[in-house]
Parts: C-alpha cells; sequence; structure tokens
C-alpha cells in the first residue's frame, strides 16, 4: 500500500504545475540529436540541442566509441580508486588538461556530478561562497552540499560583488571565500565578467571557480571562457562538461596538479560512483582532439549564430543580451511561452519553452541553440516559421 500522504502531495502539486503551464512533457526523440530530429515520426528542425558542433553524431566520434567497446567492453567495472581507472580515463584527463591549459585534469560521471564532487571536496561549513544569482542548479547544489555559507550576488554584478566579498572577508567569520560563476550563461548566453571577477578575487584572496559547460568549445576558439579572456594561470578550478559541444557525456575539473591530486582522494562521486564508460570516455579524447586540430566547426557555430540572432531580432523578437549563439526569445509568461513553442513544433521547428524554476519568474523564452551542423537553408526555414507564429500570436 503506498502512503496516502505522499499521494496526495503529488496529486495537488502536480495539478497545480500542469494548471500553471509549468509542467514539463518530455518528447522522446526517433534518431540521433542532430540539426533534424524525429518526434511521433515527424522531423523537426532542431533548436533546442547542446551539441553545439554537431558532434554528438560525428563519425569519428563513433568509430573511437566502437575501438573502445571492442577493447576494453561496455563498462568500466568499478570506482576509479578501486579498478575502474582504465588508461583510456588517463589519458583523456591529459588531454583535457592540455585543452585547457591547466596542469591537471580529473574526470567525472556529469557535468552536475561534478560540481557536486568539487565544491564540497574544498569548501565546507567554516567557509563562505559567493555565487552569481544565475548560476547553474549544480552549482547551487554543489553549494548547499558543502555546508558553507551561501552569498548571492546580483548577476554579474560586480559592485555587488565586490561589496559582499569584502563584508564576507572583513567579517573575519570564515576560513576560505570562494567566488563562482557559470563562464557563459546558458538562459540568456551573455558571459560572465572573468577579468573583473579576478581582480576582485585578488584583492580578497578569493578561491575562484567557473563552471565554462557553455563555453568550452564555444568561445577562446573552443578552449573555453578562461582562455577567451587569456586567464589560464588565473582561475583555480575550470569545471567543464562533456556532454555540450564535446558531444558526448562527462564531467571534469581542469586546475593545479595538487588541486587535481586533492580531487581524486577527496571528492565522494570519484570514490564512490563507478567511472565513465569505455566508449563515453574514449568518443570524448577524439571529440577534444578534433576541437584541438581545427576551429573549422567552431567558426561554423559563431557564423550560424550570428545568422540567426540577427534575423530575429530584425523580426522584432526580444532576443535579451546574449553575447554568444544561444539565442533566447523571451516571451515573458509561462502559458504563452508554452503555446509558442507549441505552434512551433506545430510549423515544424523544435525549440523547447524554457520557463519558472529554469528562468525567473514571467521571464518565460523559447530558446535557439544553433549548432555547428544546421544549414542556411535550416536556419531560413526555421526563421520563416517563427516570422508566421509571432505574428499570429501577437509576439512580434
Ligand atoms: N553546469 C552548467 C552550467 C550546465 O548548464 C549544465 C548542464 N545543463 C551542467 C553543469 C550539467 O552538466 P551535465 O549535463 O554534463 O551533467
Amino acid at each position: 500500500m503506498s502512503s496516502t500522504i505522499l499521494e496526495s502531495f503529488l496529486k495537488v502539486n502536480l495539478e497545480e504545475l500542469k494548471e500553471k503551464g509549468l509542467y514539463n512533457v518530455i518528447d522522446p526523440l526517433e534518431g540521433p540529436n542532430g540539426p533534424i530530429i524525429r518526434i511521433n515520426g515527424k522531423e523537426l528542425i532542431n533548436l533546442s540541442s547542446n551539441n553545439y558542433l554537431g558532434l554528438a553524431t560525428d563519425k569519428r566520434l563513433k568509430e573511437a566509441a566502437r575501438d573502445a567497446i571492442d577493447k576494453y567492453g561496455v563498462g568500466a567495472g568499478a570506482v576509479r580508486t578501486i579498478n575502474g581507472t582504465l588508461k583510456l580515463h588517463d589519458e583523456l584527463e591529459k588531454k583535457l588538461a592540455e585543452f585547457k591549459h591547466t596542469e591537471a585534469a580529473i574526470a567525472y560521471q556529469s557535468g552536475f556530478n561534478c560540481n557536486m564532487a568539487a565544491i564540497s571536496a574544498v569548501m565546507d561549513g567554516n567557509d563562505a561562497i559567493l555565487s552569481d544569482e544565475l548560476n547553474h542548479a549544480s552549482i547551487i547544489d554543489g553549494c548547499r552540499l558543502s555546508k558553507a555559507k551561501i552569498i548571492r550576488f546580483k548577476h554579474s554584478d560586480m559592485e555587488d560583488l565586490r561589496a559582499r566579498a569584502q563584508e564576507a572577508k572583513e567579517s573575519g567569520l570564515y576560513n576560505k571565500i570562494m567566488v563562482i560563476t557559470d563562464g557563459v550563461f546558458s538562459m540568456d548566453g551573455d558571459i560572465a565578467r572573468l577579468p573583473e571577477i579576478v581582480k576582485i578575487a585578488e584583492e580578497f584572496d578569493l578561491i575562484t571557480y567557473v563552471d565554462d559547460a557553455h563555453g568550452s568549445g564555444v568561445l577562446g576558439e573552443g578552449a573555453g571562457t578562461v582562455k577567451h579572456f587569456g586567464l589560464s594561470d588565473k582561475i583555480d578550478f575550470q569545471i567543464g562538461t562533456l556532454s555540450k559541444a564535446i558531444g558526448v557525456v562527462g564531467g571534469y575539473v581542469a586546475g593545479k596538479k595538487n588541486l587535481i591530486d586533492w580531487l581524486k582522494v577527496r571528492s565522494r562521486p570519484f570514490l564512490f560512483s563507478t567511472s565513465l564508460t569505455p566508449a563515453d570516455v574514449a568518443a570524448s579524447k577524439r571529440s577534444i582532439e578534433i576541437l584541438m586540430e581545427s576551429s573549422d566547426l567552431n567558426k561554423k557555430l559563431w557564423e550560424n549564430g550570428h545568422y540567426l540572432k540577427k534575423e530575429l531580432k530584425h523580426l522584432g523578437f526580444n532576443i535579451g543580451h546574449s553575447e554568444t549563439p544561444i539565442t533566447p526569445c523571451i516571451i515573458g509568461d509561462e502559458g504563452l511561452t508554452q503555446q509558442f513553442s507549441k505552434r512551433l513544433n506545430e510549423e515544424g521547428v523544435y525549440a523547447k519553452a524554457i520557463v519558472f524554476p529554469t528562468v525567473p519568474q514571467g521571464t518565460g523564452r523559447v530558446r535557439n541553440m544553433p549548432t555547428a551542423a544546421h544549414t542556411k537553408e535550416m536556419l531560413d526555414q526555421a526563421i520563416a516559421i517563427y516570422k508566421k507564429v509571432g505574428k499570429e500570436m501577437g509576439v512580434i
């Protein structure tokens, strides 16, 4: 017999979410997550994936994954510290350090996991964390797990950050103080003000932590936001994911050798959760090699991003203040946003509505993620559909 308290909790809350248009319906894909996807037998132009460079379906990565399966099997068989570290894991970590211009790197099973792992391995209840108010959920959860005092600063507001850093330092309450920010904010596409953050960090002796899930493969000719600003030796923790531009799955921290050595003995998902599979590791390594060999995919991504942004803005959509290929169309009302996304879908564009609690209430948006794999024809077709639906619904 199931709990009646649980039953009524779920019923009331699920109904409320559905009434408010906040219930997320999941549509399974019937093929790869490329520029065109198939859902319920229908082909759609895909503007919702994080597969920024199109590498998730690249044949070189598939080949690397197949070879790794042939050589090592499908599972790593244990956690990293028992005997789940394959030579492949070490090779990937060396490659990641090279890619990020750091002394060393450590890989985790996901980007989410990585934030849960890394923050709590270093910070504790005697410390404080200055966290941008728009930081990703995994950063927020990682901060909570550490038990450090969380001090939120206004989004990319350097005066606010400085004031809070000063206050925290002068209070004398904390052993260590860390500042954490996304490199690129995925809901708006804006870039963290890292040069100013580094200055403030130097002034108040803060540990610096940048989650570059959306900047890696995109900024700094692919090497990421930290490299984009030439700050590779100034950021203590460079976090990345292998699931977005890299096209596979997994997460990593790149930094000084001592830091990585510490994470290898103290970060719990490394110690207590089975390692990344051979196929994931081999494909990720191949992906990074491709990124380091040529910036062609990166250039194509930016070309597509500039084009889509220019055209949607020209049509009269509010595309916010994105500085990267991420192109939100901010609608506002949650219900209207869901409806707008649904109409786009009916016309042949898959652009998912992003609403509260992923973004603040009243700032619902349809977020577009052009990739290097989109052709100009695909983008033109999507833009024409945006125009039709935008006019029909009075959004433009
Ligand atoms: N950090 C940020 C900033 C992200 O956007 C995401 C993905 N949504 C993650 C971490 C989590 O990465 P992963 O999907 O690899 O778990």
